[in-house]
């Protein structure tokens, strides 16, 4: 059976309601309009089924007017959580991949937000106060799984073995770039298009954790990935790839565009200021090595992960601050 909406225009009024509700709280909205504006909006009956039970669910729900029921159990009809306005469902089976757990029902006749699946990575990657409100709420979802599951422990910890985000910058971590990337060799492959993938490393950090402290260092790599996010396009990819190392898939893209792009993102760190104690005197400068590699016939993730990283090495042995090609 499919499920009965309709779908609307965005009005003054829904936009202060997705404003509202807890996954945009303290986001700038604005900022974000163009991708609010590939979202969905629409409505669904009293009784009618959102998401069924143990089926995969690609979309993320918020809940702007009316209410839900999400049934944990199908057996235990009388046991159910109630989601109210501002709240949102569907996000765990979207994070794990895995069939749903729940089952979700209009309560009242409601009105949600849709957000697919590319949009709510797009919206995460842009704004740091949608990631934390999303890591909150799943946070807040373990626990009470744990609960209500009748394996919640086992569960608790494959999801959160699969969390996606890096708490610090708010990038995609290793673990999804290992996996969002093989799906992305093999596109590229299948349809001969080219793909770059470069490995940036901040140039001597240690010594920025040793002359000023950790907590300093971390604002650092806070700050540095919020400028290469600036720089790449919406199409390419970024992940922190670990302690001081990032990762960038750049799909579709030639060696040369992708040079112009390393160079843009290496000349971009290296202006980069970083204020901190509030002291307009003391101020903090990196610079980044980058090591790039294009995918070629044959290859997997480990090939072209190697021949980065032994390209990022070059860079450090030819004196840092540069870009290298194998
Ligand atoms: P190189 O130019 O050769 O890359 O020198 P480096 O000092 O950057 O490299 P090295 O591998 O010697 O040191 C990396 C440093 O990055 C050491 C580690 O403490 C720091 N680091 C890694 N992760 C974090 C983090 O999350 N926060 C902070 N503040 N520092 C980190
Ligand atoms: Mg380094
Ligand atoms: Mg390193």
């Amino acid at each position: 059976m499919t499920i009965p909406n309709i779908t609307h225009e965005m009005s003054d009024k829904d936009h202060q309601l997705i404003h509202q509700s807890k996954i945009f709280r303290g986001v700038n909205i604005e900022d974000l309009a163009h991708l609010i504006a590939d979202c969905e909006l629409f409505s669904i009956d009293a009784g009618h089924t959102l998401i069924r039970a143990n089926t995969h669910n690609k979309y993320f729900y918020v809940l702007l007017t009316g209410s839900l029921k999400v049934f944990l159990n199908a057996a235990l009809a009388e046991q159910f959580i109630a989601i109210l306005p501002g709240d949102c469902v569907g996000e765990l089976s979207l994070f794990d991949g895995a069939s749903t757990s729940a089952q979700v029902v209009a309560a009242s006749n409601s009105r949600l937000l849709k957000i697919n699946e590319e949009t709510l990575w797009r919206l995460v990657r842009a704004s740091h106060s949608f990631s934390r409100n999303l890591l909150f709420l799943l946070a807040k979802r373990l626990r009470h799984d744990n609960i209500t599951i009748v394996d919640g422990l086992r569960h608790q910890q494959e999801l959160e073995n699969k969390a996606n985000i890096d708490g610090l910058t708010g990038l995609f971590n290793r673990h999804w770039m290992n996996e969002f990337f093989k799906r992305q060799i093999s596109r590229a492959l299948n349809d001969n298009k080219p793909l770059i993938l470069i490995l940036a490393d901040l140039d001597n950090f240690k010594k920025i954790n040793d002359a000023h402290g950790h907590l300093v260092g971390d604002e650092v790599l806070s700050a540095v990935a919020v400028t290469l996010s600036k720089q790449i396009r919406p199409t390419d990819l970024l992940a922190r790839f670990g302690g001081e190392e990032f990762a960038m898939i750049l799909p579709d893209t030639s060696l040369d565009e992708a040079n112009h792009i390393a160079e843009r993102v290496r000349m971009a760190i290296a202006s980069m200021q970083v204020k901190f104690d509030g002291g307009v005197h003391r101020e903090i400068h990196v610079t980044l090595s980058l090591g790039m590699t294009s995918l070629m016939l044959g290859d997997d993730i480990t090939h072209l992960l190697a021949r980065a990283d032994q390209a990022l090495y070059q860079a450090k042995e030819n004196g840092r601050n540069r870009v290298e090609i194998i």
